[in-house]
């Protein structure tokens, strides 16, 4: 079994990024500009937007941190959206979700510039992404590619089970695994709640990509014998050892599973830094066309 170790590959490629951006500014181009929305006080999307921003630091980039209230109107936060589309130094920004309650998330994600959507969750750019148009891909998707190319494990003609179809993991991955290039030209099986004996179709996957946000959901029963398995899945669970009181926890039972696959992501260490990497390559991609 191999590890797809996120956390190198991740640190490679923030490496490179580093380079593209140090040679940018020698050539006196523009230095990348991530804007980051954050609406309240959500702990866990406080933590997210801090990596975030680390990240940018860490190669090089700008970056401008919007904090508004959680009472914020729906007005309001989309007066702040129209602001960052018109600011030219803003090569890309993200709203971070989830928003509060009284806010239409799909009105907010509608009234981002296409061209600064570097979550890549705009209409727009999922319909690109579909028709295999240059765009901003989403940055789950995104990274679980960036992980298999630079593993180079082959998807040609491999049955891809996706397990969970939101928009923002298992819908795109879906379409990205099947897509007529690599990594991709998997026959692709998009399971969800409504999915009738998912361990028999589980059986016969050769790749995994798991999106469902429950523990220990794929046990090594359900897989066959040298399966690729992406687990996306983070779920909080309770560990007192721990200075935060809770680890993370992943979609497969990783000590059962792990026996049988060929390769494997943990949890933490797997896809999570890949999500993180791939919105810098989506800011970066943006500043090179400016
Ligand atoms: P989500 O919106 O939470 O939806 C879960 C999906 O799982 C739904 O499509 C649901 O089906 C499906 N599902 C639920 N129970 C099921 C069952 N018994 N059998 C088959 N499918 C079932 O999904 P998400 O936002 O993609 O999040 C999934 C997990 O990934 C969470 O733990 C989240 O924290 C994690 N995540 C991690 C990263 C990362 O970077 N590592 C990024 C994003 C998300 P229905 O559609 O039928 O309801």
């Amino acid at each position: 079994m191999i590890l797809l170790d996120g956390k190198k590959t991740s640190q490679e490629i923030r490496n490179e990024i580093g380079l593209e951006v140090k040679a940018l500014k020698e050539k006196g181009g523009k230095t990348p500009h991530l804007a980051v929305v954050l609406v309240g006080n959500n702990g866990a999307s406080i933590t997210y937007v801090n990596a975030k921003i680390k990240d940018c630091e860490e190669v090089g980039f700008k970056t401008t941190l919007i904090k508004l209230s959680e009472t914020i109107s729906e007005k309001e936060l989309l007066e702040e959206v129209h602001k960052l589309n018109a600011d030219s130094d803003v090569d890309g920004y993200i709203v971070q979700l989830p928003l509060p309650t009284h806010v239409d998330e799909q009105k907010v994600i509608m009234a981002i510039d296409p061209l600064k959507d570097v979550d890549g969750f705009h209409p727009e750019n999922l319909g690109k992404m579909a028709l295999n148009l240059p765009t901003f891909l989403p940055a789950t998707p995104m990274g679980m590619m960036d992980l298999l190319d630079r593993y180079n494990i082959e998807t040609g003609g491999k049955h891809c089970v996706i397990v969970g179809r939101s928009h923002i993991v298992g819908l795109p991955a879906s379409i990205l695994m099947g897509r007529n290039h690599y990594p991709g030209n998997a026959t692709v099986t998009l399971t969800h709640s409504r999915t009738i004996n998912i361990e028999k179709i589980l059986r016969e996957a050769d790749i995994i990509i798991a999106a469902v946000g429950k523990p220990d959901f794929i046990t090594a029963d359900m897989v066959k014998e040298g399966v690729v398995i992406l687990d996306v899945g983070t779920t909080r669970v309770v560990d007192k050892s721990k200075k935060s009181g809770y680890r993370l926890k992943g979609d497969v039972d990783f000590e059962g599973v792990s026996k049988k696959a060929s390769y494997i992501t943990p949890v933490p260490g797997g896809v999570g830094p890949m999500t993180r990497v791939s919105l810098l390559k989506n800011t970066l991609r943006s500043a090179r066309t400016k």
